[in-house]
């Protein structure tokens, strides 16, 4: 499993028709090399196949199934590269402040409510749970909100505020940047910038965001599968930025009994194939702060390398997602149960 892997093994199958002629076999191979790449192919009873041996990505798919005699492209790697571990074997470390650490041994907890709403609620709740343990603040001074009615944000003073409180009590902040309007803004404030689920293909800005070279909180869009999810992260180590920490925040399937299903399968499967840090997001998948604490344990067992969840010091008079906010008291029993989930990855 090694970055030299694909100079050597196929990474592309083409298969030609039974149909298929001679010349039709050799213009698909000349295209190939025209290419800058190696075809290799295995003349069979009834029909040819076409290894293609080097980077696929110098070769569209979409074209190559469209030359005369091709039946059927098989791709036998994934067509990402920088994000896997086949490109590098070893954890990525992503560090805020030299003092916190993704990647690595211990479980980082990111804590605050969904949003900014006051310099009372902000300071409150910052206090609150840097007392209980946790490493960085959460709050969104910008939100995504499904109906243009609901709370929209305190836009760049609540970005301000947060960072002010942030250095009051001595926690980094991690807050979601909507556009590249705030680019400047979050440049100057932000320790970590979210991308948040309803953001994730925005390549724009996820290219525009990596640029500013800051950490970056990549979360999961809620219908995105593994392979686009993995892509819009190397949307972003392309753009030169390593420090890139993904989240699993539930996604949307046929069981509407709770907001979204964390999917610990995905968590523990992108653990295997990339070597970028993964959180889980316990409190936008369950919807619901009685399910918080129980699906925050299942993602630090799967391998989760933090959480993020939502507190709030009065969730019954927050302005968004208070039906998933832990109180201080309830955060104080689940930091209880999170140093035992410290965990050690090879
Ligand atoms: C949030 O973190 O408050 C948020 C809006 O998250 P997501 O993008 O995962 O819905
Ligand atoms: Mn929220």
């Amino acid at each position: 499993m090694h970055a030299n892997k694909s100079l050597t093994e196929p990474t592309m199958i083409i298969v030609m028709d039974k149909s298929a002629t001679k010349e039709m076999v050799d213009h698909v191979l000349n295209i190939v090399k025209e290419h800058d790449l190696k075809p290799e192919p295995m003349y069979g009873t009834t029909r040819t196949a076409i290894g293609v041996i080097g980077d696929k990505t110098k070769l569209d798919e979409g074209q190559v199934i469209r030359l005369p005699g091709v039946k059927e492209i098989l791709l036998v790697s994934k067509p990402y590269k920088r994000v896997s571990r086949e490109y590098q074997p070893e954890n990525t470390l992503v560090k805020i402040n030299d003092d916190i650490v993704f990647g690595g041994k211990k479980a980082v907890i990111i804590a605050g409510p969904c949003g900014v709403e006051s310099e009372e609620q902000i300071r409150t709740i910052a206090k609150g749970v840097k007392k209980l343990g946790a490493q960085m603040l959460r709050g969104g001074a910008f939100k995504p909100r499904t109906s243009p009615y609901s709370f929209q944000g305190m836009g760049v003073d609540g970005l301000k505020l947060m960072k002010e409180v942030g250095d009051e009590v001595g926690l980094p902040i991690v807050s979601e940047c909507i556009s590249t309007e705030h680019l400047d803004a979050f440049d100057k404030y932000a320790d970590m910038i979210q991308i948040g689920a309803r953001n994730m293909q925005n390549f724009d800005l996820l290219t525009s965001v990596a640029k500013l070279g800051k950490p970056i909180l990549l979360k999961r869009g809620m219908s995105a599968t593994v392979d686009e999810f993995m892509f819009a992260a190397e949307y972003i180590l392309n753009a030169g930025n390593k420090n890139l920490v993904l989240c699993e925040r539930g996604i949307r399937t046929f069981e509407q009994s709770t907001r979204n299903i964390l999917d610990l399968n995905s968590l523990a499967l992108i653990k295997e194939i990339s070597h970028l840090p993964i959180i889980a997001d316990p409190s936008h998948a369950a919807g619901r702060y009685d399910l918080v604490t129980p699906l925050a344990r299942a993602g630090l067992a799967a391998g989760a390398d933090g959480i993020i969840v939502e507190v709030h010091h009065k969730p019954d008079e927050a302005l968004s997602d208070g039906a998933q906010s832990l109180t201080l008291d309830s955060f104080e029993e689940f930091m209880k149960d999170a140093p035992q989930y410290h965990h050690h990855h090879s």
